[in-house]
Formats: C-alpha cells, structure tokens, sequence
C-alpha cells in the first residue's frame, strides 16, 4: 500500500475514534455558532502537507485559485492578529459556508478536534485536550475517569512513521513544519527532495 492510501486509511481511522467519542459524550456539530474551522492551529507533517495539494490539485482550476486568494487573505490577518498579541480567528480558507472543500484531505487536527483528546508523549507526560466548548458542557456532570476521551496515542504514532517513511533520512535536515492550513496552501506542495 502506498504511503497516501496509508495515511487515508489512518485518517479514516481518527475519523471513526472520533465519531465514537463524540457518539459516547452526545456532542454533535450541528447548530454549533461556533466553528472549529475559525480555529487557529499549526500542523507539522510534511506528508499531510503533500496529502493536502494532492486535494487541491485534484480541484477544478477556478476553485483552487479562489482557495488560494482566501489563503492569502487568511495569512495577512493572522499577521495582523499577531502583530496586535491577539489570539487569530479566521475562517479556514478551503470552508464553504460551513462545509470544508477539501473534507478528504483534511488534517489529522481537523479530524480529532472537538472531542477530549489525550496524548502520552514519549517522556511519559500525558497530554489533555479538553474538547470544545460544546463537549465540555456535554461532560460537566461526569466524574473525570468516565469522560468519553479518544487517545490519539497509537494514531499520531502512526502519522510519525508515516511521515518518516515519506520524508527519509532528509526529515533530519529539512525545516520542521509549523504552519496553518493558509500557510501550507500559499506555500504549495512542500519540496522534500
Ligand atoms: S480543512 Fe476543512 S475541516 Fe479543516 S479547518 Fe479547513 S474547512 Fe475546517
């Protein structure tokens, strides 16, 4: 199996621990005011990086250029919002009225976030993503040890392998990835060679 057909497997794999956490603490989307994809958060894969423009470049020419110009857009705001201290709040450059234009090449964080998340890192320090605002409220009455929590342990072990497999020995030398959404689709397809 090819390294992309991996990773879309994997990703199916965080989409159902999600939905499962999500079913388990009754958190739903739907008529959220809110919307994680205002959310302003880095990811650090090359591969997801790469998986991303294969999305884009499977796109229809005027909805990548229209995608593109919202990424620059989002990226001066986020400039602005930094340069001001402030937190960025924009809205992720491929979302449609509330749809994301890229659902199936869309990020490991996009697919986890929402529910309680743990992470056990390798110093033996266990991570807590509470969840959103929403799952938080779902959760207030249970006792901590019984909130639904998906561990993205094992999946974000495979997403390192994965992207090891992708980059090779290179990954030692190439800039660590540290970028939005906006920022990888200004960039283009990353170059590992
Ligand atoms: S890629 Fe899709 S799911 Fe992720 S923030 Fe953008 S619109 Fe939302």
């Amino acid at each position: 199996m090819g390294i992309f057909a991996r990773l879309a497997d994997l990703y199916e794999r965080m989409a159902s621990a999600y939905a499962q956490t999500a079913a388990e603490a009754g958190l739903t989307c739907q008529g959220c005011q809110q919307n994680c994809c205002v959310s302003f958060f880095q990811h650090h894969t090359y591969v997801e990086w790469s998986y991303l423009w294969r999305g884009m470049n499977e796109l229809p020419e005027e909805r990548r250029a229209l995608y593109l110009s919202r990424a620059r857009d989002v990226v001066e705001q986020y400039r602005q919002a930094l340069a001001l201290g402030v937190q960025p709040s924009a809205m992720c450059p491929v979302n449609d009225d509330g749809l994301c234009g890229l659902y199936q090449h869309r990020l490991m964080i996009c697919r986890l976030h929402g529910t309680r998340n743990t992470m056990l890192l390798p110093n033996g320090d266990r991570r807590v993503f509470t969840g959103c605002y929403r799952f938080v409220s779902n959760v207030t009455d249970m006792a901590d040890e019984t909130v639904p929590t998906l561990d993205r342990t094992e999946l974000y072990k495979e997403l390192v392998q994965l992207e090891m497999a992708y980059v090779g020995k290179r990954l030692a030398v190439l800039p660590k990835v540290n970028m939005t959404l906006a920022e990888m689709l200004l960039q283009g397809p990353p170059s590992i060679k």
